[in-house]
Parts: structure tokens; C-alpha cells; sequence
């Protein structure tokens, strides 16, 4: 089998793989992807450090003409993109199209982006003296990205970086090299010059900590769990580096008693469900007033029912398999978790055996649970989801806001009231009303508060402002 390679210095290097295993049918190996080790880190920082200043002056025109060609590509190739991530990762394969046209949407953005950057100039409030404000970029960017986004994330984090004028070390998740390979590929072809873009597969422990540790590396943007995510923070502290994290959510839906019924419930299932629960803006709380309770249980369980959970590939499946045995013995070690603090097991919970042997799970509901219990706190990132009965909407919006995380937040209700109010009060970094809480644009910030994000948003034209440098120069004329 062939090795997909890294690549260091605009040249693909490595011997040592492993093998990316698809999780709707675990006998398929997807690829021998390199697994990188500190050295080739360390080789890469070099050769991003090196690439950075002529990079760094190259035209708009160059940078633009190389994001739009990877982007066309992207386009021109999404089937059989769609279907690699759908292999490697487990999500559906329409929302594995779906995610890659999304990522050639990305890069024609930003190919866009390119040409419109632009400063301010401003009178000083000295006579005769100018003063221009303009944007650096940073010089070599880190990207560390997990596996629930294996295209989107990616394309999100390098199109800005290269927009801007910065070199880039990328290390994607070990569960799904493939995706990442595909668009470091394509990016080389496009005429990248050496060293701007580099990727090292291999291990969080040690390729990741290799950027951590280097003194190289001046803007480390990370999209995982909540651990890693504060060693990136403390390792970025030491080294007096710029860095942008999103991490964990737990994010509420609302659904209030004058909620249309069909649009909260479709809106529930596809947020808690879709994708197998495992989007940083799935909705794993829903939160539900008194008077609608029951018919919305109803409804739901009526709507899980029709789910049918099978082969990623496969027509037909609505939820792929989970993306690996220990993400399946996190969501089953919550399920007994839920069952032991007392919430009622309304739907699923089980696993489910296949035509293919993979990471089957049924979508699991628990309802009468409460905030207070673990299954409501802690981030599962599975198809599992607790449902909270409140009286009205104050407590409502008290219990979507009683959490560590903040990232998205829905409603499902006909009153502009409570949706404007719950718009302004909401504290997560996006709200959604009458639409499911995941499921966001590329041209506009996407990020959240409090435990789930940290730094400067990422998307649309709000990303300039982690991967540049503000300068303030003055001229006497
Ligand atoms: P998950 O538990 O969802 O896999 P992680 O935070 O472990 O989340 O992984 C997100 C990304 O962080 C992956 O690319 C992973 O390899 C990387 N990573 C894990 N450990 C480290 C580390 N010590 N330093 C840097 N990156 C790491």
C-alpha cells in the first residue's frame, strides 16, 4: 500500500505510517498515512520560518490566483472528497459533500479576501504628521484540528493563514490524515512555493508538543478537547505566543410551549443526532417548557424512530457510526451514567450490529433529566442527549445559560419577544432561532465564550484579527 507522505519543505518525506481505519466497516484500512515524529516537526518549523519573509511580501495577486485554484479543485472534486471523509471519519455521505463544498467555499473567500485587504490612514493630532494603520501577518502559524471536521476545520484555519501572508505548520488529527492530505496536495500543485504550507501527521503527543515547544512558531490556532486545548494556552503563555482556541460545548436548545412543533423537532434531531452528535455545536441539551413536553417527547421519539443508523456510504443512512472505540466507550460509559443518576432512558442506548462491522450506536434520549447531573455538564460529544423540563421561559434561559461552555444556543418559538430577548441574553458566542444549533456559514465569525473558545473569532473577515498584526506607523510629511 502506498504511504501518504508529509510534507516538509515542499518535499514529501516520511516512512514510518499508520493506518487510518474507516469506522463504518473497521476491516477497510482507508490509507497508510506518515506518522511524523519531533524531528520532522522541528524540520517543518524550519522550513515555514524560512518561506515566511518572501511569502510574507508576496503579491495579493499570487496568494489569491493559488486559494482560488485550490478551490476550484475542491469543488471540481467533491464527490470523491466527500466520499474519502465519509470513510475515514463516519459522517453520512451527503454531509460529507456538503463539508467539502463547504471548504471550497472557504478557500474561495479567502482567495477573494486577498485582494480586499486593506489600512486605515489617519491625520495625526499633530500638525504635518500621517499616521497608517496596517496588518503583519504573524510569521509561522500552527494549526492543530480534530477529526469531527476533517475538510471544514482544515480549510478554515490554512485559507486565512495563507491569505494574510503567514507560512504554515498543519498537523491534522491521527483518526483522519486523509481529507488533510488531499488539500495539502492540492495546495502543492497550485504552485505553493517551498515551505509555505507543511504538513506532519502523526502523534498530539508528539508532533502537537514539537509546536508547542518551539519558539518558531508565532500563532498556534487549535480546534479539540478542553485538556489539550489549556496546554496549548499554558505552552503559548511561555513563549509569549499568539493563540486561538475552540473547544468543548453543551449547548441548550430551547423550546418553548408556542414553539411550531415539526420545526423544534426536526431542528432537535438534526443538531442532537446528525453526524452522530459529534459537532462542537451539536445540541446535547434540550430544555423544554411544561405545556409542550410531552407532545414534544412524543414527537422526538417518533422522529428517532425513522433515524436509520447504518454504513456511512450506504443511501438511505440519516447517522453514521461513531468515529472510533474509544469515543464509543466514552458515549456507552454516559449512557450508564445517565441511567445511574436517575434520567430515564426515553430512546435508545444501545449498539447496533451492521452488514459491516462498525461503531454502530443507536441515537440515545434521556428525559427527566436535570442541569445538575453529568450527562447535562460534561461534553459527551456522542448521539446522546438530555432533556430538561422548566416551567416557563425565565427558567428556560437560566438553565441554557447554567453551563461551563458557551458556544451555540437555540430557541424554538413563534414569539418575537422571547426569541429577541433570548437572542440579547443568551451567553454563547452564536445563537440560532428556529434553526437547529449547528449548521453555521463560512462567511461569518464563528466561535463561542466562556469554556469554548478563547482568542479572536475564526471565519469571514473576523479572521484577520488572529492571523495579523496591527501596526501603527507615523510619517512626518
Ligand atoms: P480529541 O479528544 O477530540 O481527539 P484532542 O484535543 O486530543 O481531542 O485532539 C485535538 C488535536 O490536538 C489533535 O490533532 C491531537 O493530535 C492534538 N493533540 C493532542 N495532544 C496534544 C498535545 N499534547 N500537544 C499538541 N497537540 C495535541
Amino acid at each position: 500500500m502506498t504511504i501518504y507522505q508529509n510534507l516538509i519543505g515542499g518535499e514529501w518525506i516520511g516512512s514510518d505510517a499508520t493506518e487510518n481505519i474507516n469506522p463504518s466497516d473497521t476491516n477497510e484500512v482507508v490509507g497508510l498515512y506518515a506518522d511524523g515524529s519531533a524531528e520532522d516537526t522541528k524540520n517543518a518549523i524550519a522550513a515555514a520560518k524560512a518561506a515566511f519573509p518572501a511569502w510574507s511580501r508576496s503579491g495579493i495577486w499570487e496568494r489569491h490566483v493559488i486559494l482560488k485554484k485550490a478551490g476550484d479543485e475542491i469543488m471540481a472534486r467533491k464527490d470523491e472528497l466527500g466520499a474519502l471523509l465519509a470513510r475515514e471519519e463516519g459522517k453520512t455521505l451527503p454531509e460529507a459533500i456538503g463539508e467539502t463544498i463547504r471548504a471550497s467555499q472557504i478557500f474561495e473567500f479567502f482567495a477573494g479576501e486577498a485582494l480586499r485587504l486593506a489600512g486605515e490612514v489617519i491625520p495625526s493630532v499633530r500638525p504635518n504628521i500621517g499616521v497608517e494603520i496596517t496588518r503583519d501577518p504573524l510569521g509561522v502559524i500552527g494549526i492543530i484540528t480534530p477529526w469531527n471536521f476533517p475538510i471544514a476545520i482544515p480549510a478554515w484555519k490554512i485559507a486565512p493563514a495563507l491569505c494574510y501572508g503567514n507560512t504554515v505548520v498543519f498537523k491534522p488529527a491521527e483518526l483522519v490524515p486523509a481529507c488533510s492530505w488531499a488539500i495539502v496536495d492540492i495546495l502543492h500543485r497550485a504552485g505553493l512555493p517551498k515551505g509555505v504550507l507543511n504538513l506532519v501527521m502523526g502523534k498530539g503527543s508528539v508532533v502537537g508538543q514539537a509546536m508547542l515547544d518551539s519558539p518558531d512558531v508565532s500563532g498556534i490556532t487549535f480546534t479539540g478537547s478542553t485538556g489539550t486545548g489549556r496546554r496549548v494556552a499554558a505552552a503559548s503563555l511561555e513563549h509569549n505566543r499568539k493563540f486561538q482556541l475552540e473547544m468543548g460545548g453543551k449547548n441548550p436548545m430551547v423550546v418553548l410551549d408556542d414553539a411550531d412543533l415539526d420545526v423544534a423537532v426536526e431542528a432537535a434531531a438534526n443538531s442532537g443526532f446528525f453526524s452522530t452528535g459529534q459537532r462542537c455545536t451539536a445540541s446535547s441539551r434540550l430544555i423544554v417548557t411544561e405545556g409542550i413536553h410531552d407532545k414534544f417527547v412524543a414527537a422526538l421519539t417518533a422522529k428517532l424512530e425513522t433515524l436509520v443508523v447504518d454504513n456511512a456510504l450506504k443511501a438511505g443512512t440519516h447517522i453514521g457510526p461513531v468515529v472510533d472505540e474509544k469515543q464509543l466507550k466514552t458515549d456507552t460509559d454516559y449512557i450508564e451514567i445517565g441511567k445511574q443518576e436517575g434520567a430515564k432512558l426515553a430512546f435508545g442506548g444501545e449498539l447496533i450490529s451492521r452488514e459491516t462491522p462498525g461503531f454502530y450506536l443507536q441515537p440515545t434520549l434521556f428525559t427527566e433529566a436535570t442541569n445538575e447531573m453529568r450527562i447535562s455538564r460534561e461534553e459527551i460529544f456522542g448521539p446522546v442527549v438530555s432533556l430538561i423540563r422548566v416551567k416557563d421561559y425565565e427558567e428556560a434561559l437560566a438553565t441554557a445559560n447554567d453551563t461551563p461552555f458557551g458556544l451555540s444556543s437555540g430557541i424554538a418559538t413563534t414569539s418575537l419577544k422571547h426569541a429577541t430577548h433570548f437572542k440579547r441574553n443568551a451567553e454563547a458566542g452564536m445563537v440560532m432561532v428556529n434553526l437547529p444549533t449547528a449548521g453555521v456559514d463560512f462567511h461569518v465569525p464563528f466561535g463561542g465564550r466562556k469554556g469554548s473558545s478563547y482568542g479572536p473569532r475564526e471565519q469571514g473577515k473576523y479572521a484577520a484579527e488572529f492571523y495579523t498584526i496591527v501596526k501603527t506607523s507615523y510619517t512626518l510629511a
